[in-house]
């Protein structure tokens, strides 16, 4: 509630809010306070653990608009030490469907979508464009590798946090502007990385974390200059692009980190997706209307030999040398290996094909492989190559139709 009067000295309309009826009067005494912006705002946070409370609970007080959501987990006792919005009697329920009816109880002007799952594979890419910021509230380098990777490609500024009992650092990474957080790595985080995931990528079983020590008190610290961050990037004002702060709470003192750009950066490295939105569901598609669909805009730039680059490795066929036998598969590496490799024959193990690349044709033999087989996930940006004039060019396609169903509780 909020009446728009006009200055007597000609300067136009501002806003006078009254205390008592509009939640927001105490914000919009701030002289570059846009509300507006923030009710328009579009944020994406990864995790709702310890630090995704604090941040869902800030974005909530702040009136923004459009919050989406992701998580895998389930609460239970252990979250109720340092999660503000689950209580006892939500045990057992899923992480997002809980914070997101709690964060429309602190402010019902909210609207909170979400999605239940992994935030490296089941995540539809397309869901990053539609973002204006990210904040990261994830404990392993595998999904913060993830969300860089996906954030860089799209364009979309992220803020990362991460938690250590006393300790914490919340940094702000901007796409052209200076570092990432791959940037940030090194040989041993990208051990780690390698260590536990056969590649950067990471099944959701993995996702699982090991307890961290973490404190509510340090998760409010890090979320609180997480959001801070997200706000002033919201308001267009100048933010540490690059740079992290850190929290030590045992000196009581925080320092600046300033981080290098890494010439050898993969993030960095990868193009910028230039994404062509198509009316499809990966709910009906094959590799064979798929390429159906693009076919034209392909020929229409006079693109050639087209073929999908999958986000994961795909065994196209085992062979059994005892059988001689090659069976189709066209299913990711991690949903059949390694069970999937005995021959159901024989017993003996099979040898897998595996492919990086898919290619599209009309004589495709993948041409009757539902997409959802090769782990295409609903809102996926699919990666397509072709060649043009000799020289290979990346397309890349968005199944725009499954927005719907991802955002449908922003349109509540
Ligand atoms: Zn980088
Ligand atoms: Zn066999």
């Amino acid at each position: 509630m909020s009446d728009l009067i006009e200055l007597a000295d000609g300067n136009g309309l501002i806003e006078i809010s009254a205390p008592s009826t509009d939640r927001y009067a105490t914000l919009k005494l701030i002289d570059w306070w846009d509300h507006a912006k923030l009710r328009r705002a579009k944020v994406m946070v990864v995790g709702a653990g310890a630090l995704g409370n604090e941040v869902l609970k800030n974005l909530a007080l702040l009136g923004i608009g459009y919050i989406f959501l992701v998580d895998f987990d389930t609460v239970e006792a252990a979250n109720l030490s340092r999660s503000v919005l689950y209580r006892a009697e939500d045990a057992g329920k899923r992480k997002v469907d809980v914070a997101a009816a709690r964060l429309r109880e602190i402010n019902p002007d909210v609207r909170v979508a979400t999605f239940h799952g992994d935030v490296t594979r089941a995540l539809g890419q397309g869901i990053y464009r539609r973002m204006d910021v990210v904040i990261g509230c994830l404990d392993n380098r595998a999904a913060r590798l993830a969300v860089n990777r996906a954030c860089w490609r799209y364009g979309v500024p992220w803020i990362d946090g991460a938690l250590d009992v006393l300790m914490g650092i919340a940094r702000v990474f901007v796409p052209d502007q200076g570092a990432c957080y791959e940037c940030t790595m090194t040989e041993a985080d990208y051990d780690l990385v390698n260590v536990r995931y056969r590649c950067p990528l990471m099944r959701p079983d993995e996702l699982q974390e090991g307890r961290q020590p973490t404190t509510p008190t340090s998760a409010s610290l890090v979320a609180a200059w997480q959001v801070q961050e997200a706000v002033k990037l919201l308001h267009g004002l100048p933010v540490p692009a690059g740079k992290g702060i850190y929290i030590n709470g045992h000196t009581y003192s925080t320092s600046l980190l300033t981080y290098t750009e890494r010439a050898d950066c993969f993030s960095h490295a990868q193009a910028r997706a230039v994404v062509t939105e198509l009316p499809l569901s990966v709910a009906y598609l094959t590799v064979g209307t798929f390429y159906a669909a693009i076919e034209p805009i392909l020929a229409a730039e006079g693109a050639e030999n087209a073929a999908l680059l999958p986000e994961q490795e795909i065994i196209s066929r085992f062979y059994c040398p005892t059988c001689n036998v090659n069976t189709p598969v066209y299913c990711p590496y991690d949903a059949v290996m390694p069970d999937g490799a005995t021959c159901p024959t024989c017993g003996t193990p099979r040898l897998p094909s595996i492919l990086s690349r898919l290619p599209l044709s009309a004589e495709s033999p993948a041409a009757e492989v539902p997409l959802t087989q090769l782990g295409v996930p609903p809102l996926a940006v699919l990666q397509v190559a072709a060649r043009i004039q000799g020289a290979e060019r990346i397309f890349w396609f968005e199944l725009g139709a499954d927005a719907q169903p991802y955002l449908a509780a922003w349109s509540e």
